[in-house]
């Protein structure tokens, strides 16, 4: 990406909080006047360690190597992660321009190091020079800690200048937050060691402060006055607001410009840094400014439209997941987006998936070409799907840049969950507003869920048509192995094991009670003989043809079966006991023999010997008995045909 104006890269973790918004406003303020363009590169986890998320959301600095940047400042504080923010210099190093370190030194980068020496001691000097306090306790952080520590210095230098000597009991530490400070306020008042004052290490601690000492019946700051240190929001919203000291960033960004400036015409390329002090911001708790209910009523309304847009958002944001809840493709969520965002949609709005995303959900490690999935400008919602090439970062940066819509700083967010990376969303704005910027980070996480949830369907559909083709195999294959337990494989008619189920199923029916079961026993005449002179192809012939006669003679509901070698078995049942005689159903059977295909071509003639036996089922049946007297009758047939045999020899 190449653009005109010079822009200046932020990069840090939770840039919407308080502490990084003062700095990006002042920057933004000054950015203004000198023309430059912001594009700010916010993380979600300020991690020291190296856990998955930090490997996935290390991915979204790399994006400023994309990015015409003139110098780059690092929010150390924000970030912590000292791997990333050597990353971050190295972007730097490489374009040859001045990285800024915010709070934290780094090796190749510029420090701007916040004096928090100076700021606290213009605080305590404030409370005992101006407000008179003699009597000063102090709420410090954590024993050990360097910020803490500088601090205890400080409150220390101004009580000696004052002609105060230091009480150890006056001294406490509160840890930075609630718990501890609550245990050491309760401690200052039980000690019966009478106070007009307590300056806290920082602003929280004043709050917890407040509290506690209006539970014991202290008015602030007519009692007792009570100050903080760092100017966050919370102390801002507190009744009384927190007299605090706030960092003045404006002369830091003057040197930055400053910086920058040299450092393109190669005048003074070092790496000398700059301090950030602090002011005292005199307010309502030090007793400077009058407790008003105005502040009350401001504090009250904007709380409440902050806690009012997070339930619409979360209302909207959740609908948005439902509806992407069963989707098993990437573009179902691009095509969902327009309609939850809208009511959004007037700020600059621009948001791109890896292109691989679209095809079978695949998740490459690195950034090459990305697609467009959310184009909005001014409540245009323009044409997505558009490809691009990482390294162009932004298609239409320059025209959003260049024109007069007031947009002059770019949040730049990743969709990303652990290590995998989706892609990344950028939002232009006119005026910097908390909640907006929150809107915009917890959209882009709701956002990577349904991607997740998307990529897990579309796992779980593949999944689904594997085993759908994997059931199919089985059953194909089941069917094949029942086949061949219950059937004969040569003539398809059931084997014995097949026969005796079937039958044993049908002497169970009620249908049968009164019915007759006829039963009759099949040998092939002279089957060695075929073998023997013709071949076993031959006999195999012999044995599907009587197979299938056999089937044709006794219709579609007999249970017909080939016991072994030549031998067959038939059964079906009949109303009567006269109905039909062995007679006249080897005669149709001999019928069917003939009329097979090929058999009157044959050298040999195909014949069978039959025995039939008849029984009501009423009292059940006793197949054995059926198959033995059925076997009996065959054989005297069989004896029979080969009299005839051996007649027909002798002519
Ligand atoms: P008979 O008229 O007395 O029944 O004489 P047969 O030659 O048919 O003799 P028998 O029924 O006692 O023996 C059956 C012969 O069928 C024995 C065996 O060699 C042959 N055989 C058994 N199974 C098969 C087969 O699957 N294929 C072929 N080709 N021959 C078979
Ligand atoms: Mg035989």
């Amino acid at each position: 990406m190449d653009s005109k104006k010079k822009i200046i890269g932020v990069c840090g973790a939770r840039l919407f909080n308080q502490i990084p918004m003062q700095f990006i406003n002042t920057l933004k303020k000054q950015s203004e006047k000198e023309g430059y363009f912001i594009i700010a590169f916010s993380s979600n986890s300020d991690d020291e360690e190296e856990t998955d998320g930090y490997v996935g959301e290390s991915q979204l600095y790399e994006l400023a190597k994309y990015v015409n940047l003139s110098a780059i400042v690092v929010l150390s504080e924000t970030l912590k992660n000292t791997k990333i923010i050597n990353q971050i210099i190295e972007i730097g190093r490489n374009r040859n321009i001045p990285v800024f370190t915010l709070d934290g030194d780094a090796e190749g980068a510029i420090s701007l190091n916040c004096d928090y020496y100076d700021g606290f001691e213009d605080m305590v000097r404030h409370v005992v020079e101006y407000h008179g306090c003699r009597k000063v306790n102090m709420l410090a952080g954590f024993k050990g800690n360097k910020y803490s520590d500088a601090r205890i210095d400080a409150y220390k230098r101004v009580l000696k200048e004052n002609g105060i000597p230091f009480e150890p009991e006056r001294l406490a530490y509160g840890d930075f937050w609630e718990r501890p400070a609550q245990k050491a306020v309760k401690g200052f008042i039980k000690s019966g060691k009478e106070f007009d004052a307590i300056v806290c290490a920082n602003d929280s601690m004043a709050i917890v402060a407040c509290s506690i000492l209006n539970e014991y019946g202290y008015e602030v700051p007519e009692d007792v006055i009570v100050t903080g240190f760092d100017g966050t929001i919370g102390a801002g919203y507190h009744f009384p607001v927190i007299s605090t000291c706030e960092p003045d960033y404006e002369n830091a960004i003057k040197f930055i410009m400053d910086k920058i400036g040299s450092w393109e015409t190669g005048k003074a390329c070092d790496n000398n840094g700059c301090t950030v002090s602090f002011k005292v911001k005199k307010s309502q708790s030090c007793g400077c400014m009058p407790k008003t209910m105005y502040e009350i009523n401001t504090i009250i309304s904007s709380l409440s439209n902050s806690v009012g847009d997070c339930s619409w958002h979360s209302i909207a944001m959740s609908g948005m997941i439902t509806a992407l809840l069963d989707k098993e493709n990437i573009t179902d969520i691009v095509d969902c987006i327009p309609e939850f965002t809208h009511l959004w949609s007037s700020v600059f709005r621009f948001a791109c998936f890896k292109s691989s995303l679209f095809t079978n959900c695949a998740v490459e490690e690195t950034y090459n070409e990305m697609t467009t999935i959310l184009d909005v400008s001014n409540g245009t919602y323009n044409e997505t799907g558009r490809k691009f090439r990482i390294e162009e970062f932004m298609p239409g940066i320059d025209k959003v840049m260049a024109e007069d819509n007031g947009i002059d700083v770019l949040f730049v967010r990743q969709f990303n969950s652990g290590r995998n990376v989706y892609g990344y969303i950028a939002e232009g704005y006119p005026v910097l507003e908390e909640r907006a910027m929150q809107r915009c980070n917890e959209f882009a996480m709701f956002i990577t869920h349904a991607v997740d949830n998307v990529i897990h369907n579309h796992k779980l559909a593949s999944m689904n048509k594997d085993l759908k083709e994997l059931n199919n195999n089985l059953e194909e294959a089941y069917n094949k192995i029942a086949g061949l337990y219950l059937n004969d494989y040569m003539t398809g008619l059931y084997n014995r094991r097949g026969f005796y189920e079937k039958i044993g199923l049908l002497a169970a029916s009620h249908k049968c009670k009164d019915k007759y079961l006829y039963l009759f026993s099949i040998d092939i005449d002279r089957l060695k003989y075929i073998n023997d002179n013709f071949g076993h192809a031959e006999g195999d012939f012999a044995i599907t043809t009587v197979a299938s006669a056999i089937s044709e003679t006794s219709g579609e509901d007999a249970i017909c079966a080939r016991f072994g070698g030549d031998e067959f078995v038939c059964a079906f049942t009949a109303g009567s006991s006269g109905e039909y005689s062995a007679a006249e159903f080897y005669n149709k059977l001999l019928d069917n023999i003939n009329n097979t295909k090929g058999v009157k071509d044959k050298e040999y003639p195909v014949g069978a010997s039959i025995g039939m036996c008849c029984c009501h089922m009423e009292d059940g049946i006793d197949i054995e008995n059926m198959i033995l007297s059925a076997d009996k009758n065959m054989y005297k047939d069989k004896s029979a045909h080969r009299q005839e045999y051996q007649k027909d020899m002798i002519n």
